[in-house]
Order: C-alpha cells, then structure tokens, then sequence
C-alpha cells in the first residue's frame, strides 16, 4: 500500500458515516458520478417492491388504502424534502419533473409587464434552464433579444463574479421582474450566494427562484430565511431517486395561498376533501400543494424515500457536508501532490464556494482522451463539452480510498 492509501483508509476507519456505504448498490469500479445519477439505495428495491405488492393485492383500493395510501403518497416524502432545503412543510411539495416545475413556478413567478419584463440568468446555464427561461419569454409575448438578460463569467475567467451578479441585478433595477440561477453551478461547481442575490433581487422589486439540481443533497441550504421566493430540483442526481425520479418545488409560505398568483391547474392541486367529488371549481390547496397537476408517481417516490431515509440517518445535510468537507480536502491535496499544474480544477477553492463536485481540467494533454481512459480503467465520472472532467466524491457513499485511487489512475493516464 502506498502511504496516501494507508492515510485513506485510515480516514475511512474513523469516519462515522463510512457504513452508509453498505446501504447502496455500486457499480463495479469507482463511482464518481453522482452529481449526475446518484447510487442506487438498496432499500429502493423493497420500497418499490412494496408498491408492487399493494398494486397486486390492493388495485385501485391501493389509492385509500393504509398508511401507504397512494393519494396522499407524496406527502410522505415532505418533511425530509423540506429539512434538506431549509423549508417549511407547506412550503414543499415532491412532483413532476425538474423543467417542468421551472414552467410551472415561472407562470406563477415571471409576470412580465410592458415596463418590467426582464429576467436574469447566466450564460453558461443547463440548456434545460436557458429553453425554459426563453419560451416563458416568449409565451407572455415578449422578445429574448431585449428581455433575456444573461451574465457571463469576465473574459478569461470561468465562474461567476458574485459582484457581477448583484450589479447586474441593479443595473436592470425595475425592468426586471425575475432572477432565475443555480445554487451551484453544474459544469464548474460554484456555489452562488443565494442569500445576497435574493436580498439584491427583492432591492430592485424582482422576484428570486434558484434551480437547486445541483445543489439539493450537497450543500446546506435555508430557502425559507434567506427569503428565496421558490425553487425547483431534480432527485435523481444527490438523493438518488433513480434515473427520471420525481422532482420537487419549493414556494415561499407568503405565496402559497396567494390566489392573485397565475398558476397552471390541476385536479392534484384542488382541495384533497372535495377533489373526488369531481367539481369544477377549483379550491386551491394553501399550501405550494396547489402547483401539483397529477397524481403522484408512486414508485419513483418510492425509490426516493430510501434514499431520504439513509440521509436522516446519516445526520443529514450538517453531518453529510461535514464529511464532504474534509474529502475535498483531501482530494485538493492529493490532487496538487500527484498531478501539480498537469491537471486544473475549474471549481472555485473557498469552501463556502463549492460543494462536493470538482471540475477538471486536463492541461497535460488531451482532455477527452483522459476522459475515456478513465471510463475504460472503470472510473466512473463524467465529461462535459467543452473540455471538462467532473468528479463528485459523494460523502454518503465515497469513501477516502476512492478518492486515493482516483488520483493514482488519473495520475497514470495523463502524460
Ligand atoms: C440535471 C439538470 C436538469 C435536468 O432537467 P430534467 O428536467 O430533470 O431533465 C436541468 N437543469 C439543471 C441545472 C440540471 O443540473
């Protein structure tokens, strides 16, 4: 053993969450690709298995049926959402998908008016994010060219300038209407200070949303005191739902029985007393309950409450982020003391600026050529156009000796 795979390995012997390991399925080699599809849980399997079975035994009566009940499934999944996002219960609510619910919230949260119109995100966002953002522009009958608002990093540089963002957000002042950005930024990894960029949006009269894909299970995050007016995420990518799990939205307590907001209707967002009566009124939900369309999907859900049950029993997002940090500590070192300048990392170094994923950039050669010498050594991590290598140890199931040997194997296939 080297001296780096004894120290690993001793970090891994007094690591308290280290067991959590167990409780995942891993494919073969190291998994270092959870920023994109998290691990599968092992107890998804019998959650979902469950489902099957009351599917099978039950049918339709599954619906109403025991504490399982399908018709109020969804609201087992809220606590847990709510507590890793900083939320109140009311103010969480599990459905759809990550796009999705950024349309539905912008109905809700872009009111374009002739003088206030613009909207405010990055330029380097999710494709996903910047369709979204330019077809809700488009939908009110407005023009991307003059009320899309995109900031860039400064010229040379790769992250965002924090006070670039709040001097963009004054600088359009009471012609924007929304600010629409990411927690943490998925191709480098910067964390944004959401607090300061909400208090800079509600300064000039905007309203604030984050698209926390990236951040939800990686960071601590507080929505409800630092006041952000709401919030989308996927689950599939930190809290390992399995591959198109159910999304999430997050809408601040004062909006949520706001009936001047617009909102797209369904029969799951209607009063749950009265909603098999089958009326055509709606009576909204009070509570973010009210954007749900459709009946939940039971067995992503399913898959997903394994998951959120291994993260309370971790400790949850204090305990998680507290490992994650003396892993990327240990990563930074291992990486500067074996590789030095032939590898650099994109992501920025202050901790209050980075969550658990790193991106890479190979000086040393050919980029994608390392990337594929990784995947063929089994060391799963992902490559993002145009020259980029992300890793993500995940604190809830990486272990320091992953880390060790990821530096080793990326050590011998850069030149
Ligand atoms: C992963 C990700 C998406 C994916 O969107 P889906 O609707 O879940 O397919 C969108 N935006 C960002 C920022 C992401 O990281």
């Amino acid at each position: 053993m080297t001296s780096t795979a004894h120290e690993a390995a001793a970090l891994d012997a007094a690591d308290p969450l280290a067991r959590f390991r167990d409780e995942f399925e891993l494919p073969d080699g190291i998994y270092l690709v959870g920023n994109s599809l998290g691990a599968l849980p092992r107890a998804a399997r019998t959650n979902v298995t469950v489902e099957f079975d009351r599917w099978s035994t039950l049918g339709v009566e599954g619906h109403f049926t025991g504490d399982l009940a399908w018709e109020s499934y969804h609201e087992l999944l809220t606590d847990q959402l709510a507590s890793l996002v900083g939320a109140r219960r009311h103010e969480v609510v599990g459905m759809n998908s990550l796009t999705v619910n950024l349309h539905l919230l912008m109905v809700s949260f872009y009111r374009p008016t002739p003088t206030r119109h613009k909207m405010l995100i990055e330029g380097h966002a999710f494709p996903s994010d910047h369709f979204a953002a330019e077809s809700q522009i488009r939908q009110r009958g407005f023009d991307p060219a003059t009320s899309l608002v995109v900031l860039n990093p400064r010229p040379g540089e790769v992250t965002l300038n924090v006070d670039d963002i709040i001097n963009v957000i004054a600088e359009h002042g009471d012609e924007l209407a929304l600010v629409l950005l990411p927690g943490v930024q998925y191709y480098t990894g910067q964390v944004l200070p959401m607090q300061r960029i909400t208090a800079a949006g509600h300064a000039v009269g905007a309203q604030v949303g984050f698209d926390l894909a990236h951040a939800v299970g990686n960071v601590e995050l507080d929505l409800h005191g630092w006041d952000v007016d709401f919030a989308a995420w996927c689950t599939y990518k930190y809290l390992n739902s399995g591959p198109g799990g159910v999304g999430a939205a997050y809408v601040h307590e004062r909006h949520v029985a706001d009936p001047a907001l617009p909102k797209l209707h369904g029969w799951w967002g209607t009063n749950k007393s009265t909603r098999f009566e089958m009326r055509t009124e709606f009576d909204a939900i009070p509570t973010v309950e009210s954007w749900q369309l459709s009946n939940a999907p039971i067995l992503s859900m399913a898959a997903l409450r394994a998951s959120l049950d291994i993260i309370t029993a971790a400790g949850g997002m204090r305990a998680l982020r507290a490992k994650s940090l003396q892993q990327m500590q240990f990563f930074d070192r291992r990486l500067e003391e074996s590789l030095g300048d032939r590898v650099v990392s994109l992501t920025p170094t202050a901790v209050e600026e980075r969550g658990c994923q790193s991106a890479l950039q190979i000086t040393a050669g050919n980029g994608r050529e390392v990337y594929e010498q990784l995947i063929a050594a089994r060391v799963l991590c992902d490559w993002r156009e145009p020259d980029v290598i992300r890793v993500a140890p995940v604190p809830l199931y990486n272990s320091f000796s992953d880390i060790d040997r990821f530096v080793d194997i990326l050590d011998e296939v850069v030149t």
